[in-house]
């Protein structure tokens, strides 16, 4: 049996007492919340001197993408918060027709359809949601823009891309915290399953709340 990671003890309990203070109805948005600022304060500010990512470059961003509910219920909110109900219904639209398009596909054909994601501004190359991107979006990195360059031009998924693993480890354990922390909430002693970004902003929307999510999913365990 593999010995579990000591620091995603400390995150899920670091995660749990942080929920403690924050009101039931949005508990999964404030846990993904707290999770995107652990890193930017603990892992964005590490030497990076060889990173190749910088503002405008985002042929990544037609990669599948996963993320956790809580992660995609911070969106939602963000989006809610910040755009007309017009400009939020349109941006939904494209959102559920992407996750029909894409939602499903292995990481290989996802790549190979070359789709950028629905946050993906095309004259800028930036992210509009960059301030809740979720957790995979800030732990993928490179070293090599050439490799990046390569596995578009041959739409080559497999290409291999060197990169700051300690950026992606970190990432990782966050997202895994964030699954347990939602599997607590939902009173499972397990972790929730991620899904295609997308699709989990679909999933979100059609709950209608956080609460009304938590406990459907509740009563589907009963
Ligand atoms: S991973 Fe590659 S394509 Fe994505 S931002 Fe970094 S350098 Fe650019
Ligand atoms: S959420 Fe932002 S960073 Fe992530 S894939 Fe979409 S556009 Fe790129």
């Amino acid at each position: 049996m593999t010995e579990r990671d000591p620091a995603l003890d400390w995150l899920v309990r670091d995660l749990r007492s942080h929920l403690r203070k924050k009101p039931k109805r949005l508990q999964l948005s404030d846990a993904a919340r707290y999770a995107f600022n652990l890193y930017e304060t603990n892992t964005a500010p590490l030497p990076s001197a060889d990173m190749a990512c910088k503002a405008g470059c985002g042929s990544c961003c037609c990669s599948q993408v996963g993320a956790e509910m809580a992660e995609a219920f911070a969106i939602l909110r963000h989006l809610q918060d910040t755009l007309s109900v017009e400009d939020f219904e349109a941006l939904m639209g494209r959102v559920a027709a992407l996750a029909r398009e894409v939602g499903t596909l292995d990481p290989g054909a996802r790549w190979e359809l070359q789709k950028p994601c629905v946050f993906l501004d095309p004259q800028s190359q930036s992210c509009t949601i960059y301030a809740v991107r979720p957790i995979a979006c800030r732990g993928y990195n490179s070293l090599d823009l050439n490799a990046c360059n390569l596995s578009t031009q041959n739409l080559d998924h497999n290409q291999p891309i060197p990169a700051d693993g300690e950026r992606m480890v970190r990432a990782h354990q966050l997202r895994q915290a964030l699954a347990e922390v939602t599997g607590k909430l939902m009173g499972r002693d397990q972790t929730v399953e991620h899904l295609e970004l997308h699709l989990a902003l679909v999933s979100a929307e059609q709950a209608g709340t956080e609460l009304a999510w938590l406990t459907a999913c509740k009563r589907r365990k009963t």
